[in-house]
Order: C-alpha cells, then sequence, then structure tokens
C-alpha cells in the first residue's frame, strides 16, 4: 500500500487550523493545511488594518499572548479613554466615563496579522489555498483520502478545524460519522456566525478631541454596541459595531441607517467616512452554514465528544466551538490546536511504525 501524502490534513486555515499545523510541524510532523477561501484566517479578517472579524484579546488568555510573543506580532491596547454614549428611543446620553470597554488587546496591523505570522513560519506549500475539501473517506483502514476541488490528499489523521457545524453541512463522511456526533455537530452554533460587524474608517478619531470614548450601547440600533477601533495614537480612526441577524435571510442592514446612526450618536463628523464596511457573516458561505442564527445550543460548544478523536481515532476536532475553555475566542481555537494536536502526536508516536511496501 502506497504511503500517505502526509502525516495529517487540517481542514481549515483559521487560526486553529494553522496553530494545530504549527505544533504538529514542530513534532517533525508532515502537513497539509487545505483552504477552501483564498486567503488564510477565516473569522480573522483584516481589510487595511481593519479587523471586519475578531478584534481583541483579552489579559486572562495566555495561548494568545504566548503565540503573538513568540511570532513577534506588534500589539497595543485597546483605547479606554473618554465618555461612552448611551443611546435609548429618548435619545442620546453622555455616560461618566467608559463603563462599556474593558482593557484588551488589539492587533497592530488587523487580527489576521497573527495567521499571517503563523503560516510564514511554516514549510512553503503548507497550506494549499483555494482548496475546498468535499469528501473524507474512512475506507482505507488506517488512513483518510480527503477529496478536495484541487485534488485529493490521503493522511493518517485528518483534523475539521471549521465550525462544526458548516462541516456537516459541506462535508461527506464515508462512512458516515456516528448519528450522535453528526447531530451534536449539526447543532453546535458558529460564533458570531449570525453576526453583522460595522467598520467606518475616519481620516482621526474625532470624537476623541470631544472627550469620548467612541464606545456606546444603542437600544435603537441596528447598532447595538460600538467601540473604538483607531490605529495606533487613533489614526485612522475608526469605529466598529455588531448588528444582530435580522430576519433569516434579509440583510441586516443598509448604509444609509449605519451612518445617520453614527451622526446621531457621534455628531456630524460622523457622516464624514473615508470607508465604509458591512460584513454580514451569515453570507460568508466558508462560515456559516445555512439559516446560522438558528443555531443557538451554546450548551454545545466544548463537549466532551469533541475532545475523543472520531473515525477509530482518525479524525480530531480543532475549531474554537470544540474547545471546553474560551470557546468562540481566538483563545478558544488555541486550546482546540493544542487538544488535536496532542491526541495526534501521542497517537503517532506511540503506535508500532508499520512499513508497508507500495
Ligand atoms: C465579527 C466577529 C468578531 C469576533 N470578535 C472576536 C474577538 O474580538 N476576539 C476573539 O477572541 N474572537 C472573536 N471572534 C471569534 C474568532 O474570530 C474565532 O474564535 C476564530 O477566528 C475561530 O477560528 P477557527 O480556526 O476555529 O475557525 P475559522 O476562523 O472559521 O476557520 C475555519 C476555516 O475553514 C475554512 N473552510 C471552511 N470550509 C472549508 C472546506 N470545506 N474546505 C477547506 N476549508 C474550509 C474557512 O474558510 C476558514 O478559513 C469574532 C468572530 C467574528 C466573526
Amino acid at each position: 500500500m502506497k504511503a500517505p501524502d502526509v502525516d495529517v490534513a487540517i481542514i481549515g486555515a483559521g487560526i486553529s487550523g494553522l496553530a494545530t499545523a504549527r505544533h504538529l510541524d514542530a513534532a517533525g510532523l508532515s502537513v497539509a493545511v487545505l483552504e477552501a477561501r483564498n486567503r488564510v484566517g477565516g473569522r480573522l479578517d483584516s481589510v487595511d488594518g481593519l479587523d471586519l472579524g475578531a478584534t481583541w484579546f483579552w489579559p486572562n488568555e495566555p495561548r494568545v499572548q504566548r503565540l503573538i510573543a513568540e511570532l513577534g506580532v506588534p500589539v497595543y491596547e485597546q483605547h479606554l479613554a473618554g465618555d461612552a454614549t448611551y443611546h435609548d428611543p429618548s435619545g442620546v446620553q453622555r455616560l461618566h466615563g467608559n463603563p462599556i470597554d474593558v482593557p484588551s488587546g488589539r492587533f497592530v496591523r488587523g487580527a489576521d496579522s497573527l495567521t499571517r505570522a503563523v503560516v510564514a513560519e511554516l514549510p512553503a506549500g503548507t497550506v494549499r489555498l483555494s482548496t475546498e475539501a468535499t469528501t473524507i473517506s474512512f475506507q482505507r483502514a488506517g488512513l483518510v483520502d480527503v477529496v478536495t476541488t484541487s485534488g485529493d490528499v490521503s493522511a493518517r489523521h485528518v483534523v475539521l478545524a471549521l465550525p462544526p457545524a458548516l462541516a456537516m453541512e459541506r462535508l461527506t463522511f464515508d462512512p458516515d460519522l456516528p448519528a450522535g456526533l453528526v447531530s451534536l455537530a449539526r447543532s453546535t452554533p458558529v460564533w458570531m456566525g449570525g453576526i453583522t460587524k460595522v467598520v467606518a474608517r475616519y481620516p482621526d478619531a474625532f470624537w476623541r478631541r470631544a472627550g469620548l470614548s467612541g464606545s456606546a450601547i444603542s437600544h435603537v440600533g441596528p447598532i447595538r454596541e460600538v467601540h473604538d477601533m483607531s490605529g495606533v495614537d487613533g489614526v485612522p480612526g475608526a469605529l466598529f459595531g455588531f448588528v444582530p441577524a435580522g430576519r433569516v435571510g434579509e440583510p441586516t442592514v443598509t448604509r444609509s441607517a449605519v451612518l445617520e446612526q453614527l451622526v446621531t450618536m457621534f455628531g456630524s463628523n460622523a457622516a464624514d467616512v473615508d470607508a465604509l464596511h458591512i460584513r454580514d457573516w451569515r453570507a460568508e458561505r466558508d462560515t456559516s452554514p445555512t439559516d446560522v442564527e438558528r443555531l443557538t445550543t451554546y450548551e454545545h460548544f466544548g463537549d466532551p465528544r469533541y475532545c475523543q478523536p472520531a473515525a477509530d481515532g482518525r479524525l480530531h476536532w480543532a475549531s474554537t466551538e470544540t474547545a471546553p475553555e474560551f470557546p468562540g475566542h481566538i483563545e478558544g481555537a488555541l486550546v482546540a490546536a493544542e487538544r488535536a494536536a496532542q491526541t495526534i502526536t501521542a497517537d503517532i508516536f506511540m503506535a508500532p511504525t508499520t512499513e508497508t511496501a507500495s
């Protein structure tokens, strides 16, 4: 029997898949990271340094801070100073101080600088972009065959580093995974998969000159909460906010509704945007399964079944949703990556070697 192409095939080049690859590479294993999009990062997605996906990491998250330090990724502190804004049907009020934000860290070049830094360390050719996995077959003993839109890959182990519900919608397993596991995965929410993120860029952080922090809570909407996302020293200025999903299948928010609300809360300067990004994560087919907003059983995050390999020990879970600690966060993705890599290395290095003739 022919030897597998690689030791481990990883589906997804988000932070969980890339961190898994980094651990396995360090252990001396060969890895192929198969990525459907034509970019790495998944839910870490920055445009001109502005984060349309994840923005922050927090002081209680050891793994992300260690990774940042090891890779030398530049970071800075979230701007907190100034008064917050409170918006309800009676109008806009200025709060004393900023009770909305907590201390957190930001990435100077955008959150996807973290994933780009991991890729830069991996052996050339490890990550295969525009390579969507479609079928995972366990029909050959001790092996996994991954069919992709751009050639097939055989491996000893496969890691699902994409949201479980998306994996169930988009991948075919041969043979089927156990019914209980399929049902768990299908009903596990995708963290932030139903959210629209709005980012408005300005020449500078004009609200800071008025003593405002840029953070706001609104009970009027469409943006429910707003935060300062400016660059280092406030240049460029940027505000971002979250808009919860509207009705299934309908667009959540329009450009004019966003600008109108920002002007109401921050004054007429807020209309003068250099750029306005509206990212509806429901529409990202490589993040969110159909009707993602219907998935609300958050108790499934970090379910013990995700901590156990399936398919005779050949299939492993690594997305943030599968982490028992910090699920949903970048830190959770790193927790899950660490677990998948440890399980695989233990299996490969403890299993008796079976040299097979081709
Ligand atoms: C708007 C928003 C704000 C957020 N804010 C924060 C924050 O401030 N702090 C924080 O810690 N976390 C935040 N998060 C969550 C954070 O982004 C995620 O926890 C983290 O990025 C998840 O990484 P992952 O690798 O598990 O999954 P993903 O990043 O989703 O990676 C999965 C990868 O699999 C790929 N893929 C999908 N299907 C296939 C296929 N069939 N074949 C091959 N590849 C495939 C995808 O393209 C993607 O690259 C936010 C998320 C969003 C969307």
